[in-house]
Order: C-alpha cells, then sequence, then structure tokens
C-alpha cells in the first residue's frame, strides 16, 4: 500500500494528516495527488463522495501554492454552502502546519460585505458557490487574473441545479488558469462538453465505476400501495430504533406535510426544502448534525452538497426518476467506510425503475417484508431493554437510593420490576400496534376494482399489471384538485395513477387549475379511476371526481349508481 511520503506530499501535510488519523491514502488520493502535484495537467477525477476527495485536491493545492503572495491563486467551486464550509473546514485542518496560508469560504445565503472585507485579507485559496461568486466578481470583489488552479467539485450536482452558465463564465475568466481539477460522481454528456472545451488532455481517472453506488450501502425496498407509503414509512422508522437519517420526497409539500404528520406523533423530525430562509436552514442542518434531530426530510434540491457522517438511513419515500438523484440520496450514507442503508418505498408500477438503478448502478436491490406490528415492537422492546442495560450508572447518588429500592420492591420479583418498567415503556407503543394491518402488497393476482370492470376490455395479466386496449376513444374527468392543493402536473399525474394503480399511456391531455383539473383518460379506464378517487380525501379534503360531459358534478355518480 502507498503511504503519502511515497505521493511527494509536503511533509507539513503529511504532519497534519497524519493527526487526522490518516494512515494511507484513499484510491482517489493515490491517483490524483500525484498528477495534481505538478500544477500543471489538467485532471478528471470520478469519485463518488465518501471517497477522500476533498483531500485529494486539497493536499496538492496546498502544496502547489505560494504561501508568500498574497492574492487568491486557487479557487474551489462547488454546489452548495455547506459543501463550501465542509472542503474549508478539511483545508483549514490540512494546513495547520503551513503558515501563511489562509483559505475563505464565499457562499449565498450570508453576508457579501464580511466575505468581501475576508478576500481583501489577501487569502491564497477561495472556495465559492457559483452564485456569489459571479456577485463578488460583478462587484470587482474578487481577481480573477491570477489564478492559476480551479478545482470544479461536484460537477455534476453544480450542472443539475443549473450552475453550467456560470461555470462556463468562471473558466473563461480566469486567463491565468494553468490546469482545471474536475471532480464529479457521474459523467454525464454536459460535463463532458465542458472538458473538451476548457480542459487540456485531461488526464482521467475513475475510482470504481462511474455512476456506480457505493459497495458500502445496502439498497433495500419495501413494496406497497400509494395510501400504505405514509405508514409503511412510520413502521420503517420504528423498527430502526437508533436511525440517524434522511427521507427524501419528492416535493416540498410532501416534505413538509410528512413533518408535519410525525411532528404530530412524537418523532423527532425537521423538513430541509426550498421555501426556508438561510436562517431556517441553518438552524436545522445545526440540530441534525449535532443529532437533537433524528431525523430529516429533504428535497433534493435542498438536500445538494449535505455532508453529515454518521448517517445510518437514506429513505426514499419515493423513488425518484433520475438514476443519477438515486446515487446522489444514497450517497449521503455509508460513507468513510461506514456501512449505510438505503431504503425505497415502492409502488409495485415502480418495479421496473429498479431494474434501471441496478443496471446502472451495477448493485442489488432486497427486498424485504415490511415489518408486521408485531416484528416492530419486538425491535423496540430489545432495543429498550439494550438500553437499560448500557446505562451509565457510574455517576450520581445511585448507591444511595439502593437500600430504599430493595425496601419497595422487596415484595416483587425481578421479572416483575422488568415486566412492569416494559409496560411502562410500551404500552402506548403495543396499543397503537396491536391491530395493525399488513402493509406488504402480496402477489395475490388483481384487486377488486380490476376484476369488476370487466365492460372497460380490460385485459388482466399474470404479471400484475393492467393493459387496456384503445380505440374507445377519450372521456373527460373533472376533480376538484388543482394546484392550490399543492400539485404540479408531474405531482398531479403520478398521484391519481397511484391512487387508480393504472398506466400512464392511459392518460392524454391534463387541464390544471388553480382549484380544478380536468383529465383525459381512455374510456375503457374512466371507471376505474372515479372509482379509485372519488369520495377519497387529500389533505382531509374530500376528492370529487366525475364524468365531466355528463352533465356536472354529480351526473355520473347517479348513473354508475344506477347501473351497478
Ligand atoms: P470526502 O470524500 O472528501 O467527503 O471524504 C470523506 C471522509 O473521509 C472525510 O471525513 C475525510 O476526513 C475522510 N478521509 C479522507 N481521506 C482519508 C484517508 N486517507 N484516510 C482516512 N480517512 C480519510
Amino acid at each position: 500500500m502507498t503511504t503519502f511520503e511515497a505521493l511527494g506530499i509536503d511533509a507539513r501535510l503529511i504532519q497534519a494528516t497524519d493527526e487526522l488519523g490518516y494512515v494511507n491514502p484513499t484510491p482517489i488520493q493515490e491517483q490524483a495527488i500525484p498528477v495534481l502535484l505538478s500544477g500543471t495537467r489538467d485532471f478528471i477525477g470520478l469519485a463518488q463522495t465518501g471517497t477522500g476527495k476533498t483531500a485529494a485536491f486539497g493536499l496538492p493545492l496546498l502544496h502547489v501554492i505560494n504561501a508568500a503572495a498574497k492574492h487568491p491563486q486557487a479557487l474551489v467551486v462547488c454546489p452548495t454552502r455547506e459543501l463550501c464550509l465542509q472542503i474549508v473546514k478539511e483545508i483549514e485542518l490540512f494546513k495547520k502546519y503551513l503558515p501563511g496560508v489562509s483559505v475563505v469560504a464565499v457562499y449565498g445565503g450570508a453576508s457579501i460585505g464580511l466575505q468581501i472585507r475576508d478576500l481583501k485579507r489577501g487569502v491564497q485559496i477561495v472556495v465559492a458557490t457559483p452564485g456569489r461568486l459571479i456577485d463578488l466578481i460583478e462587484r470587482k470583489a474578487i481577481d480573477l487574473e491570477k489564478i492559476q488552479y480551479v478545482v470544479l467539485d461536484e460537477a455534476d450536482e453544480m450542472l443539475n441545479m443549473g450552475f453550467q452558465d456560470d461555470i462556463e463564465f468562471i473558466l473563461k475568466n480566469t486567463p491565468a488558469r494553468e490546469s482545471t481539477w474536475l471532480f464529479s460522481a457521474t459523467m454525464p454528456p454536459e460535463i463532458r462538453k465542458v472538458s473538451r472545451k476548457y480542459m487540456k488532455e485531461p488526464k482521467e481517472v475513475t475510482v470504481g465505476k462511474v455512476n456506480m453506488a457505493n459497495k458500502s450501502i445496502d439498497h433495500q425496498y419495501y413494496v406497497t400501495s400509494a395510501q400504505h407509503r405514509y405508514e409503511t414509512l412510520k413502521r420503517i422508522i420504528d423498527f430502526n430504533p437508533g436511525i440517524y437519517g434522511i427521507i427524501f420526497t419528492r416535493t416540498k409539500v410532501d416534505a413538509q406535510e410528512i413533518t408535519e404528520r410525525l411532528t404530530r406523533e412524537g418523532y423527532d423530525i425537521d423538513a430541509l426544502h426550498g421555501d426556508l430562509t438561510q436562517v431556517q436552514r441553518d438552524r436545522v442542518m445545526g440540530q441534525f448534525r449535532d443529532k437533537s434531530l433524528q431525523l430529516l426530510i429533504a428535497t433534493d434540491v435542498a438536500a445538494r452538497g449535505i455532508d453529515v457522517s454518521g448517517i445510518t438511513h437514506v429513505i426514499n419515500y419515493e423513488l425518484p426518476d433520475d438514476v443519477e438523484v438515486y446515487t446522489h440520496r444514497s450517497g449521503r450514507t455509508g460513507r468513510a467506510g461506514n456501512h449505510g442503508i438505503c431504503i425505497s418505498i415502492v409502488h409495485s408500477k415502480e418495479l421496473y425503475k429498479l431494474k434501471q438503478i441496478e443496471r446502472i448502478n451495477q448493485s442489488q436491490f432486497h427486498k424485504l417484508d415490511i415489518p408486521t406490528g408485531k416484528d416492530v415492537c419486538r425491535k423496540q422492546f430489545f432495543h429498550f431493554m439494550d438500553k437499560l442495560l448500557s446505562a451509565d450508572i457510574s455517576h450520581g447518588d445511585y448507591e444511595t437510593y439502593v437500600p430504599m429500592l430493595a425496601e419497595k420492591f422487596a415484595e416483587i420479583s425481578k421479572e416483575e420490576v422488568l415486566k412492569r418498567v416494559a409496560a411502562m415503556e410500551f404500552d402506548r407503543f403495543l396499543k397503537y400496534y396491536e391491530n395493525s394491518e399488513d402493509l406488504n402488497i402480496r402477489d395475490r393476482g388483481r384487486n377488486d376494482a380490476g376484476r369488476r370492470d370487466d365492460r372497460s376490455q380490460n385485459t388482466g395479466r399474470g404479471d400484475g399489471r393492467k393493459t387496456y386496449t384503445r380505440g374507445g376513444g377519450y372521456a373527460k374527468l373533472f376533480v376538484n384538485l388543482g394546484s392550490k392543493d399543492g400539485f404540479y402536473k408531474a405531482s398531479f399525474l403520478q398521484f391519481i395513477l397511484d391512487m387508480s394503480d393504472l398506466r400512464k399511456d392511459v392518460l392524454g391531455k391534463i387541464d390544471m387549475r388553480d382549484m380544478n383539473s380536468w383529465v383525459e383518460i381512455e374510456k375503457s379506464a374512466a371507471q376505474q379511476m372515479i372509482r379509485s378517487l372519488d369520495g377519497k380525501s387529500y389533505k382531509g379534503r374530500r376528492i370529487r371526481m366525475n364524468d365531466a360531459d355528463s352533465g356536472g358534478p354529480g351526473g355520473f355518480q347517479r348513473r354508475s349508481k344506477g347501473k351497478e
């Protein structure tokens, strides 16, 4: 195994990494550091977060900059404030024995005046988010003329977040750039394009496989129906009493709503989404980092760049559409050699997405049964007993109470005491799960609605899916849900499909207004859609759905009653 010495790094940097407990370089460090130390070679490192890539570029940067020159020489651009601070924190640790080297973080959502003051102090390394950096360039508060090294960290995330123009602007405006070091977990074509345009024969290094998920992550999934998604989530949380995790939702409305429900039910949880102010965001992240929050619910955009160590579980409340988004979500756990679990709650219609992720990420998913109420209670019980046994009784004055306790419990056996402690802790819990239902979707063929719907040329298939023959034309359905309910077209479409167990290809145009929407659907599938939604509730409001062409609200209901 190579050592940091053998890679040619300054001894003062090695002293710092020694103190941090780094014994050997990680694979990306081993391959990147010798190239980057030259300072003149462009470099592309394809590596996931958690592989040690901050040190892979941080150590060479500190090695190549000139500590005596007090102007910005290196620019690290990364997608988020959190990552920006994380990078600066690590560089600060590495430069412990390098006098005269300064590094500063500049990012949005904080006072630009203070950051301008910091920049004027004569820093050599600037770590920046793209938006704030452009702002500083336009205010002429930062001089890029003498920047020799540009590092693009998590380049794919920056492009995902729409920073492509900003990155190109930065690369165009660094005329003295001697080398560009690009790090990314994946290699979408846009990054390839940027690298062709702005880099010279970069040395490309891949750690593991591109897009390959981290091997230390166990990918698990549970299959349930749309209406049991929330209950399944709760059960997963309850079944993992020591969980410290992030739950991902597609929309901020979902994030907010689930947080509110879980908080009401006594869970330590808060939400991170785009509507929060920077102060609120900092408060939530602070609480999560110091573990006063056990769970964080986040949307993808809000969670970009989050790097919190020790996350045990990532839960996909719904699967993302993009394989890359799945990779980024799951990459929040299983970091720095730790084991992590990524759980997805899926509907049977989404199983094909798992196959896609498996194929591209070359990882394997494990299907698990959703725990029964009994499983959950048993798990909680043993967790509590473990906690009881490992309670620290070395402090405090417990000894003085022992004679009194002995007297008080003289008539009761040890078993009885244990039972009573358990009852105190679990009574509510046991009651909650007493008659809990099985949330798993078992292979039991079609549901009743499907079988009854024989008028609709429904060709039930053995794989639990339904196909509808085309040709009957479209019906237009009215529904009293709209954008005021927090829906976008895509989330609305997903919602009605999940509720009805129908496939996307039966739908035509969707016309969404504030309060109502109109859905075109193949006639053969219309009744199933109506039966599945009409009369159900959404956020406490009763859903009304009917055939828009049958004489207004209520018309369809009357007709369908007459027929059945
Ligand atoms: P990163 O991929 O840069 O986010 O690094 C992930 C974690 O690995 C960080 O907590 C680093 O401190 C740690 N780390 C980086 N390099 C090494 C190393 N050579 N040995 C041990 N830990 C490391």
